[in-house]
């Protein structure tokens, strides 16, 4: 089968020809129709998370089809449609699997960084952590929702009640968190690279009611703020533009340094927290509530042998929702 492979980080990916992947104990083998592009995906390329396998075929926002089952595989059928996300494996015995938090999980796999992903035609993964489909969605356009959703809602979830609510970096992530935040009712507004009007319009078009550069103030304090972009100087700006008792939440899974800040941003019961990974709840959650909120993704495609051009277009923020490959 042929699939994007990373051999050294820091290089390009290349097109290889690779053995036919075998479906394991509690495995399906899966036909990949869709493979969305992580910026996770950049941060693994470019050698900023430790310890990759290598080589490794990267990508964990797949949707496909379901071809073999491995042996006690019984969770899908043969020709049905399953997502795979980041989370691909947990021990369900450390201290975090047993009490609710198997995104943080001692011993947890990840896809497309511990196990090989999706970036090929064809992938295994643990049918314990793959997903149904829901079926208005076509394979494009659901694969964003696998991590760009995922994570998303999660880093949504941490916002709590807030009301009014920012986001800074206005990405994959950031469109789809956008309109479930509009769905549950909240008031929204976007921050993105100063002067990039062409993204303050695309998260105007999503219902933000206001939406400028991330050096600028908000028309009022906010609740909450997410931070998308893995820039760590958002998080002081995030905390001054917002009001006492409020949240900022930063999604990604790395970020820049952040620069040191006077205590008065924390001041006043303000909190910064992180995200980290996904539990299968959160994706339960989501792919059942992103159909009732109406949302929909926003995708460029580009054939497999194309990966490095889906991730140079990521890394300079050519894109205007999320890059998805197709095989
Ligand atoms: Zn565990
Ligand atoms: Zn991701």
């Amino acid at each position: 089968m042929r699939a994007a492979l990373l051999t050294h980080v820091g290089e390009p990916l290349a097109m290889a020809e690779l053995p036919m992947p075998h479906p394991g104990p509690r495995q399906v083998l899966i036909r990949v129709g869709a493979c969305a592009v992580c910026r996770t995906d950049l941060h693994v390329v470019d050698g900023e998370l430790p310890d990759p396998k290598l080589p490794l075929v990267p990508g964990h926002e797949i949707v496909g089809t379901v071809v073999e089952k491995g042996p006690e595989a019984g969770r899908f059928a043969i020709g049905e449609r399953v997502g795979v996300p980041w989370l691909g494996w947990t021990c369900g015995v450390c201290e975090y699997c047993r009490s609710g938090h198997e995104n943080l999980c001692e011993r947890a796999r990840f896809t497309g960084y511990q196990l090989d992903g999706g970036y090929a035609e064809l992938t295994v993964a643990d049918e314990r952590y793959c997903f149904a489909i829901p079926e208005r969605y076509g394979d494009v356009e659901a694969a964003p929702l696998l991590c760009a959703g995922l994570i998303g809602y999660r880093t949504l979830r941490m916002a709590g009640e807030a009301e009014r609510l920012g986001i800074y970096g206005f990405g994959a992530a950031a469109h789809i968190v956008a309109q479930v935040a509009r769905h549950q009712g909240r008031r929204l507004f976007a921050f993105t690279r100063p002067g990039d009007v062409g993204a303050q319009q695309f998260a105007r078009s999503l219902g933000a009611e206001w939406a400028g550069d991330s050096t600028a103030p908000p028309p009022a304090p906010l609740d909450a703020a997410l931070i998308f972009a893995p820039v760590g100087a958002l998080v002081p700006l995030a905390l001054a533009a917002t009001g006492k008792g409020g949240t900022v939440v930063c999604g990604g899974i790395h970020m820049s340094d952040i620069p040191s800040f006077p205590y008065r941003l924390l001041w006043e019961e303000r909190v910064v927290r992180s995200v980290a990974n996904l539990t299968r709840q959160d994706a339960e959650e989501f792919l059942a509530l992103a159909p009732v909120a109406g949302v929909r993704t926003e995708t460029r495609t580009y054939p497999l042998a194309e990966a490095n051009r889906a991730l140079a277009d990521l890394r300079g923020g050519a894109l205007q929702g999320a890059a998805v490959l197709v095989p």
